[in-house]
């Protein structure tokens, strides 16, 4: 046996554990477990677990429903006490999704990601992310009542009467004892709103990194009598929640994104992966922004990027050159504006990375820069300037992501028609909906 997967069983029963949770992630983004015992665990790295996938979103047709869950030994982690609440200690692992033959499930996220970055290996480069993420803190209120933030804070606030810097706190201790290294936290701008900066990592344990720190939070929120969302955009009247994604790719230990010659201190490479996220931004965006609810957040005024352009230090670019450390060569980075903090991460990772490196490969051209704030702009000026509007609806991303060959290949058969089908139906019973702006609008009530 292997030194991680030893290490895993003397682990457990050093510590005491109770339950390895084994964790995957559906098609939508969302975290199943299933518990073992310890003694289980040795026999699940031999054959794996098997479950039924019919019931997972996505996962099967109904008659290929059998699949096997195998544990990922380098994703071991013990979960901190606030979720076993005093209990004996719980372990969890991420689990790579196989068929009963072995081979991997077409239908799992992290097989995309992973086919993804073999394909970035293939071409010399390994990627890595960091994500700053955006949630709100709701009260408790009673069942139905509307959603209220659970403080009353803006950008940057540190205020010692509510309960949003101890939250963090909370929130950090527990991501950290885990193993996810937070960089910055800070209020945002609305009311309840929180950012949380995770450390880079390569992307698939970002991936992985993403659906702990959501579970966490939430689990957080819960111990501290609030309630935390990653829902895109609660508020009409607040800006909703962003997902930056800062990209690198390196060749060995060089980062390909530093050239020291240039202005921006961005090399070729790039200013091509840049130009592969402008123009296939469209395609992508039924996966970097998958709800009905997330295209509220993408409107003007927000600091939501609306266009697909780019710029150095502007907020209201969809890539933006950050320029705080323009000569380190490590952190030379673009930050993509556009994901929310409820899109699948693995998913989301791999269409901005297959974005990206088709710039590279096909040699793309990054249109100019964006000096001015494109919000300011009229819908007409935009255009004159060269610049697309990105989707402003699931459905015309939806439709932008059917053509698109670039998604079909990066998400492959399985998920691609599984998503569309999904995502059709979410736009058809929203479409059905009569809201209350109509009620308000056309009744007056
Ligand atoms: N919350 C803003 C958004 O929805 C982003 C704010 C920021 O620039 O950090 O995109
Ligand atoms: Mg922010
Ligand atoms: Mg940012």
């Amino acid at each position: 046996m292997d030194r991680q997967k030893e290490f895993v069983l003397r682990t457990l029963e050093e510590r005491d554990i109770r339950f390895v949770r084994l964790w995957f992630t559906d098609v939508l983004g969302y975290l199943k477990s299933v518990a073992i015992a310890p003694a289980e665990l040795e026999g699940a790295f031999e054959e794996g677990i098997g479950f039924d996938g019919s019931a997972i979103e996505g996962f099967a047709r109904v008659s290929e429903a059998d699949m096997v869950a195998r544990p990922d030994p380098s994703t071991f982690q013990v979960l901190p006490w606030s979720t076993s609440k005093g209990h004996q200690h719980s372990a969890r692992m991420f689990c790579d999704i196989a068929m009963p033959d072995g081979s991997p499930s077409w239908a799992d996220p992290r097989h995309v990601l992973r086919r993804q970055l073999n394909k970035a290996g293939d071409l010399g480069f390994s990627c890595y992310v960091h994500p700053e993420i955006e949630f709100f803190l709701l009260e408790n209120g009673p069942e139905g009542a509307p959603p209220r933030p659970a403080d009353s804070g803006g950008f940057f606030d540190q205020a010692v009467h509510d309960s949003a810097p101890n939250f963090r706190r909370h929130a950090i201790d527990a991501l950290e004892s885990m193993g996810i290294s937070v960089e910055f936290s800070h209020h945002e701008g609305a009311p309840g709103q929180q950012e949380i900066d995770l450390r880079y990592a390569d992307a698939l344990s970002m991936a992985d990194n993403v659906m702990t720190f959501r579970y966490l939070i939430k689990e957080v929120a819960i111990d501290e009598g609030v309630r935390a969302t990653f829902m895109p955009k609660p508020f009409a009247d607040y800006p909703g929640s962003a997902m930056h994604t800062h990209m690198s790719l390196f060749e060995g230990e060089a980062n390909a994104f530093y050239d020291p010659d240039d202005p921006l201190a961005l090399s070729a490479t790039a200013r091509a992966f840049v130009a592969g996220i402008l123009e296939h931004s469209h395609e992508i965006s039924a996966i970097t922004n998958q709800w009905v609810n997330s295209y509220k957040r993408l409107v003007h005024g927000g600091e939501a990027p609306t266009a697909a352009s780019w710029g150095r230090s502007n907020r209201s670019a969809l890539v933006r050159v950050p320029m705080y450390t323009p000569n380190k060569a490590s952190s030379r980075r673009v930050e993509i504006r556009s994901p929310d903090s409820a899109c699948n991460p693995y998913l989301a990772f791999a269409v901005l990375l297959a974005a990206g490196l088709r710039g590279i490969e096909k040699g793309y051209t990054l249109p100019p820069e964006a000096e001015d704030d494109v919000w300011s702009l009229t819908a007409a000026e935009r255009r004159a300037m060269g610049f697309r509007e990105l989707p402003a609806s699931l459905d015309e991303a939806l439709k932008a992501m059917e053509k698109s060959e670039l998604v079909a290949e990066t998400l492959g058969e399985h998920v691609f028609d599984f998503f569309l089908r999904n995502k059709r139906r979410e736009w058809a019973d929203y479409r059905a909906q009569v809201t209350p702006f109509e009620l308000k609008e056309y009744l007056g009530l």
